[in-house]
């Protein structure tokens, strides 16, 4: 692995020390290995330039004026969950009360004064190389999660109209079906098919065609609002919308007002022999379901109910006989 510091980014060190003399021994000696260096004098203005400035490493002295190097330590760690720099403290050779303080209070290590530069350095380095090393790993595995939620949405969206795909909708549908089931309240399904779409496709071209399933797959979505409602594009023009906690009365509600609201986008469609502009043939269907039937059960009767609306002279709803007569049994 390349090391994470390099001559062209060179790491930042921020002093934080009132004694002048001290400041330029060490800005020199950092200066002389390519550091590149800023100087405060107390722990206020440590603070106030801290977040703007982002160092690799702050060197704080502990007795400071305004606010001393303890007290700026602790402001410093509460703010490392946005940029958590180590934090080299400088305290007196023989000052065991503030090594012990300034661990407590967040110190990432220590360095006594007078300065041994050997020593210094190694320190130095040390954290500085773990503090880009943290960095660079932080924004790998930043990267990596942000690939996983493109992967996520490749998987499981429609690339077209960017609604649910048939995967997810098959996985969907599943998971719901095993919910209603422990619930025993109705999961229902709309099919629907978009009329004629051969001939709009002929007439108006491809990327017409291509327009058109995109307003309407937004149109639906902006009908089945419910948060457990899953609009799916479920094969080239056709898209199922799964109701789950839906009775057949309310999916049939969802499906005249999915068909009235594709009309309303008044798309021409001068092939049509059912209407001026694009319409849809929707097939609802409803189960409560139970260890008997299956998801595939329900796709079934949406898809018999759909055939029935495109036979009975499309643009139209029709709704599955099965609910009731799966009631009617039970009664
Ligand atoms: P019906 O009213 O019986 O549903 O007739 P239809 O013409 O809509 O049905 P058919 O199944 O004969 O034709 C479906 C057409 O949908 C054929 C194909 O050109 C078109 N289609 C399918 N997927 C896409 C797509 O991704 N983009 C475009 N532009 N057209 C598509
Ligand atoms: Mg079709
Ligand atoms: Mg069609």
């Amino acid at each position: 692995m390349n090391l994470p510091i390099s001559n062209s980014d060179p790491p930042i060190v921020l002093i934080v020390d009132d004694d002048r003399f001290m400041r330029s021994q060490l800005k020199e000696l950092l200066e002389q290995e390519h550091y590149q260096v800023v100087e405060v004098t107390n722990g206020q203005q440590c603070l106030d330039l801290y977040l703007q400035l982002k160092p690799d490493l702050v060197l704080l002295d502990t007795a400071l004026p305004v606010m001393d190097g303890f007290t700026c330590c602790a402001e410093l760690n509460a703010l490392s969950d946005i940029h958590a720099a180590p934090i080299l403290m400088m305290t007196a050779l023989d000052d065991v009360a503030s090594i012990e303080q300034a661990f407590s209070v967040g110190a990432t290590d220590y360095v006594t004064k007078p300065i041994n530069g050997a020593v210094f350095f190694q320190r130095l380095r040390r954290l500085i190389y773990q503090f880009r090393l943290q960095q660079q790993q932080a924004l790998l595995c930043q990267q990596l999660q942000s690939a996983n939620q493109v992967l996520k949405h490749l998987v499981r969206f429609d690339d077209l109209t960017q609604i649910a795909n048939r995967r997810w909708f098959n996985e969907y549908i599943n998971q719901e079906w095993r919910r209603m089931r422990r619930e025993q309240t109705p999961l229902s399904l709309i099919l629907c098919d978009i009329d004629f779409f051969k001939g709009f496709n002929d007439t108006y071209g491809h990327q017409a065609g291509d327009r058109c399933l995109r307003q309407v797959a937004q149109v639906m979505q902006s009908v089945a609002k419910r948060p457990s409602d899953l609009v799916a594009r479920y094969g080239g023009e056709e898209f199922a919308i799964v109701l789950p906690n839906t009775t057949i009365a309310g999916a049939e509600e969802v499906a005249a007002r999915t068909r009235t609201a594709v009309k309303a986008l008044q798309i021409s469609h001068i092939k049509s022999s059912v209407h001026t502009s694009v319409t849809l043939s929707l097939g609802v269907a409803s189960l409560i379901p139970d260890r008997a039937l299956s998801p595939e059960r329900l796709v079934t009767l949406a898809d018999k109910a759909l055939y029935q609306a495109k036979r009975r002279g499309r643009d139209r709803v029709v709704a599955s006989e099965a609910m009731a007569v799966s009631l009617k049994k039970i009664c």
